[in-house]
């Protein structure tokens, strides 16, 4: 297994959404609220980082564990680590990943800003194949774990698998779509994964209708 350097990782990640130029805040830094949540995911990340309870565990280049606000009012949740993520050992990342971030930031977030980015699994499946029942079952407990930690307002599952894999339901991505689901105790919605929109140019506005209902749930008024 090869081992991942965070820092090259994350400033790699950065080069490739925002270019050559290291962009820092003019804002000054506001103090987080809750530093004990910070220091508890980093703790609970440690503790479960070499983890080798499925299959996974053998075949990944990192660990992907999560990226983000430690207190995120949103939590967005896709169903594995892919090619580039595996690499990298960030969620989200390549076109995708950047195609996420202008979404985000229609919606006046980013992933420092109030959202966190997981996975229910933390290992690349191979030949980025669905999760197996059998992995879902041995990983969630970890995205469960999450969950308790940042608290979030509202969970988003990115994508038909990562909403059947929540869900437990095997429907249309469109079936699941527009409902206020429950996710252990949280609210969830189901949308389209930025891949599919980078795929399919039609998903676009049901995405962006989805996101401006996210904004109102999380703004109190959805
Ligand atoms: S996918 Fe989850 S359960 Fe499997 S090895 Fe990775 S962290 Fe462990």
């Amino acid at each position: 297994m090869i081992e991942s350097d965070p820092i090259r990782n994350y400033l790699q990640y950065t080069q490739e959404v925002y270019g050559d130029t290291l962009y820092k805040s003019d804002k000054p830094e506001e103090p987080k609220q809750n530093t004990d949540s910070t220091k508890s995911l980093k703790e609970f990340e440690s503790e479960i980082n070499t983890c080798l309870k499925c299959n996974l565990g053998q075949s990944r280049t990192s660990f992907v564990f999560g990226v983000g606000d430690p207190n995120a009012s949103l939590l967005l949740v896709g169903e594995a680590p892919g090619a580039e993520e595996d690499k990298q050992g960030f969620p989200f990342v390549g076109r995708a990943g950047k195609l996420l971030d202008k979404i985000l930031a229609a919606i006046n977030r980013s992933r420092e800003n109030d959202v966190y980015i997981c996975n229910v699994l933390k290992c690349r499946p191979p030949e980025n194949r669905d999760p197996l029942p059998s992995e879902v079952e041995l990983c969630e407990t970890y995205l469960i774990r999450q969950i308790e930690l940042i608290k979030p307002v509202l969970i988003v599952a990115l994508g038909r698998v990562a909403g059947k894999t929540l869900l437990k339901l095997d429907e249309p991505l469109k079936a699941m779509r527009e409902i206020i689901h429950d996710y252990h105790g949280t609210p969830l919605i189901v949308t389209y994964h930025p891949a599919a929109l980078l795929r399919n140019s039609s998903f676009k506005p049901p995405t962006w209708e989805d996101f401006k209902w996210i904004r109102k749930i999380l703004e109190g008024a959805g």
